[in-house]
């Protein structure tokens, strides 16, 4: 064995505090704008948020927190939580953002599971926090991210966050870390079983950070205005508190406002180019701007994920307001980027409704993922667009192993999506399902986000989900649940009738049942488990006159 020649480059590990600390340094002055939950607008710098970062690690340190700790957060998109990112992270501990939107029992859980120290929370959960204190007796101190004037009365005893960074001078310099050490830490949003937690390093967060500023995917940069919609709280806003100071890019945080005249007004007011989402919120966000009648004056891009982005919302945002949208593909497990849709040169020459199919895909990965899709036997299935399969990935910001199980998820070194997906020549991802979700029928998988991606083009729905329901002869056929629009009338056979050539004949729905409202997970996601379980006894059409 020949020793391998060394390069001889600096070997600086990539520590997350550098993001904030480059950001500071260099665009010192680049602007973060708040909607404060007190309801004023709040606006200072990089420089004063790296400032006020190193004041909290000192105030935690102070408080006998040590490195690998986990500190929780309770918080919306805000100033304060920024700091909250980097005020932990950067000395050592963990940064462990929950989700509040979960149920009071499953916070607790994850405290638990967790071993969190402390809670830095937003005032607005002052009452979660008061039913969660006694749940949780190893916390040694609740944290409320706010001024003395505004604490809220609470039978849990508090510490103000204010206070305790008033007692601090900031002079402080951020240790040097081994890069494979612990950064944050986001749990699944578990609809089966406990929520399980995916625990990044400050190496997996920075390289993350880099592959999400790409060119091809968010491309951020200092003449950008981002305002990421997709909460702090869900798989770290994704990666958006850490691309931003990495690109210079000024920052603008929507609070816990986020209906469509609330975003629509602060996205104007601020200039905004760039934002980020889940599909519901874009919905409110067309609905407002509809019966308002107005337009955008800055923004030019939005990326969407999070679930599949209607084809419909697609061709609305990109026709009618000027906005190009870039579909995007992700997961908790991969910190979470994997995949977004923009074209490529040779891509972009093709006929716009050829440009338009790739746009409405999942898109290619970014440097750094690799993706496969194999079948039930673990066999590569071909790129050609049509074959379905389970969706593998790779690389270096995907889970290894959840916090705290022993038990390696991963197969022959890649991590199992859940998802089913296609993937074509031009290497798009296609996602059809997650795999529990898929239908089967006689034999063959329908895709339910198509099926419900046709009803949502329907200009009286708003809504629509697509499960397998059971029937005698194919096993399983699709049920179709729709949510109208309001004051909006469709009929069971005109909505049959409106998929006629749009997907295959045995693809169209057996049956189509009105509701008032979705069933919808933590992270906005439409709850299938629960709605198979909601219409288990549904006797579709047909499946009676084959019964009889
Ligand atoms: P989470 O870990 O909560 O971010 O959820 C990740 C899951 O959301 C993925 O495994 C997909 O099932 C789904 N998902 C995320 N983005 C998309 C998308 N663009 N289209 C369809 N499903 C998506």
């Amino acid at each position: 064995m020949t020793t391998p020649l060394l390069g001889q480059m600096m070997d600086v590990p990539l520590n997350v505090s550098s993001l904030l600390a480059h950001a500071a340094r260099h665009f010192g002055a680049t602007e973060i704008v708040s909607r404060r939950i007190e309801g004023d607008v709040h606006r200072y710098t990089y420089r004063d948020c790296e400032q006020r970062a190193k004041q909290l690690a000192q105030a935690l340190i102070a408080l006998g927190v040590q490195p690998g700790e986990r500190i929780a957060t309770l918080a919306w998109c805000g100033y304060r939580h920024l700091e909250a990112y980097y005020g932990t992270a950067g000395f050592g501990a963990v940064c462990h953002t929950i989700n509040p939107r979960l149920f009071t029992d499953q916070i607790a859980y994850i405290i638990n599971h967790a071993d969190d120290s402390y809670v830095l929370f937003d005032i607005t959960f002052a009452a979660l926090v008061d039913s969660l204190a006694p749940q949780c007796p190893k916390v040694r101190g609740w944290i409320a991210l706010t001024d003395e004037a505004h604490l809220p009365q609470m039978d849990t005893p508090v510490l103000c966050y204010e206070t305790l960074l008033a007692a601090q001078d900031g002079a402080y310099d951020w240790p040097v870390l081994d890069e494979r050490s612990a950064s944050y830490l986001c749990y699944t949003s578990g609809t089966t079983g406990n929520p399980k937690g995916a625990l990044y390093s400050h190496r997996s967060t920075v390289l993350h950070a880099f592959g999400a500023s790409m060119p091809d995917a968010m491309s951020f940069s200092s003449s950008d205005s981002v305002l990421p919609v997709v909460p702090m709280f869900h798989v770290n806003a994704w990666g958006i508190p850490h691309a931003a100071p990495l690109g210079g890019t000024r920052l603008v945080f929507p609070g816990k406002d986020l209906d469509g005249k609330s975003l629509y007004e602060l996205i104007e007011s601020e200039r905004v180019t760039c934002t980020a989402g889940v599909p519901t919120v874009w919905l409110g966000l067309l609905t407002y701007m509809k019966q308002a009648g107005v337009r955008f004056s800055s923004l030019n891009r939005m990326v969407v994920g999070g679930s599949a982005c209607p084809p419909a919302m697609l061709r609305i945002f990109q026709e009618d307001y000027g906005v190009r949208v870039i579909h995007a593909w992700g997961m908790t497990e991969m910190s979470p980027l994997g995949t977004l849709a923009t074209l490529s040169w040779e891509q972009a020459q093709r006929t716009p409704d050829e440009q338009r199919k790739l746009r409405e895909k999942q898109g290619h990965v970014i440097f750094g993922v690799d993706m496969k899709i194999v079948d039930a036997e673990g066999r590569d299935l071909p790129w050609d667009g049509v074959a379905f399969g389970d969706l593998h990935v790779r690389g270096p910001w995907v889970i290894d192993r959840y916090f705290r199980k022993d038990d390696s998820p991963l197969v022959d070194g890649w991590f199992p999506t859940g998802d089913v997906a296609t993937i074509d020549k031009d290497g798009f991802l296609n996602i059809t399902d997650r795999s529990k979700d898929v239908i089967k029928s006689g034999g063959e998988w329908i895709s339910s986000i198509e099926v419900e991606n046709v009803a949502i083009a329907h200009p009286a729905v708003a809504e629509a989900a697509c499960i397998a329901c059971s029937h005698p002869k194919w096993t399983e056929r699709p049920l179709l649940v729709v949510v109208k629009r309001k004051d909006a009338q469709v009929t069971r056979e005109e909505l049959l009738a409106f998929y006629q050539g749009k997907v295959a004949k045995w693809w169209i729905p057996d049956d189509v049942v009105f509701v008032d409202e979705l069933p919808h997970t933590a992270t906005g996601k439409l709850q299938k488990l629960r709605l198979r379980e909601m219409f288990r006894d549904h006797v579709l059409p047909g499946a009676v006159e084959r019964a009889v």
